[in-house]
């Protein structure tokens, strides 16, 4: 028995050591993938369910790694988060967005101004010079910072606490509009959100996928809008899939919609083509 246990003492090291050895070769791919720029951005478009316009994009990113292909945000952004590298990528997408937001403000005029939401992990919130480099950026680039939003999931206010929110607050001061990302998965209590720096309500996905099939679901999002809108916030829904989420949500009054009902998260170069065809 003590040899079987020892037995397996040794086979459970041998596979944390393969699971460490797998997770240290992804640090540093990741790193040079930040360093050399071989991460890009996809934009989701967000549009309002009521008369269908465009309102703005979601930023995500993407990682295409030479040998592994492509590595979902799910498993690179947690090990992100783990080592730090979460900075200097939150930077990138930060800049690169910027870049984007230039470009666009020429190549769409029909259709600007857009709003670009980015978004921003716990390690990023607690950074000292967070508000100064956002500062900086949208000086030397943007035309405004109301066409920045920042999404930031309840969970992180909830484990941040005081001094996240004081960055929040200041952000949010000099314009920018912050999201609450995710919202229903964390464990905000309802009567906290009053006190938050916030602008908007994201209702998660796996509510607004579910509502059509689970009653309980659909008093959730019903709830949580008929909340957010006493509190003169604006209400997301996400994971939007089908005309029928669509319809329940525009008669609950929610104000936008963002899902693969309405686009997937595009490549920059498809989106003035996915845009013309939209506004038809
Ligand atoms: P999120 O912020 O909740 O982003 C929405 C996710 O839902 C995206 O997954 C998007 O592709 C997916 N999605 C959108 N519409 C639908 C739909 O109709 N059905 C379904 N099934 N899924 C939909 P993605 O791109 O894989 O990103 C996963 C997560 O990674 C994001 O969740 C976000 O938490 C994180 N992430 C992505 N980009 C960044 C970033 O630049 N910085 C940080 N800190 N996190 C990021
Ligand atoms: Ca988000
Ligand atoms: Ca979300
Ligand atoms: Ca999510």
């Amino acid at each position: 028995n003590a040899k079987k246990q020892v037995g397996n003492t040794v086979f459970f090291n041998s596979q944390m050591q393969t699971e460490e050895l797998e997770r240290l070769r992804l640090e540093v791919d990741l790193q040079q993938a930040i360093q050399q720029q071989h991460l890009h951005l996809n934009y989701q478009p967000i549009v309002c369910l009521n008369t269908n316009k465009l309102m703005g994009f979601e930023a995500l990113v993407r990682w295409q790694h030479q040998e592994r292909g492509w590595v979902s945000p799910g498993q690179f952004i947690p090990l992100a988060e783990q080592t730090g590298l979460i900075i200097p990528l939150g930077e990138w997408v930060l800049t690169e967005v910027c870049r984007q937001m230039k470009l666009w403000e020429q190549e769409l005029v029909n259709v600007w101004p857009l709003s670009v939401a980015v978004n921003l992990s716990g390690v990023q919130l607690t950074q000292p010079n967070l508000v100064s480099f956002i500062e900086n950026l949208c000086h030397n680039n943007c035309s405004n910072m109301i066409y920045f939003k920042l999404e930031v999931t309840e969970s992180v206010l909830m484990k941040n606490g005081e001094l996240a929110i004081e960055t929040l607050r200041k952000l949010r001061n000099k314009g920018i509009q912050i999201c609450i990302d995710d919202f229903g998965t964390g464990y905000s209590s309802l009567a906290y959100l009053h006190l938050l720096p916030i602008d908007t309500v994201k209702i998660d996905r796996s509510f607004v996928n579910q509502m059509t099939v689970d009653a309980r679901n659909l008093d959730i999002v019903e709830t949580i809008i008929a909340l957010a809108h006493r509190l003169d916030l604006n209400v997301v829904a996400e994971g939007v899939e089908s005309q029928a989420q669509q319809d329940i949500l525009r008669n609950l009054h929610c104000e936008y919609g963002q899902g693969y009902f309405f686009a997937r998260p595009l490549h920059p170069q498809t989106i003035i083509t996915w845009i013309a065809n939209w506004e038809l």
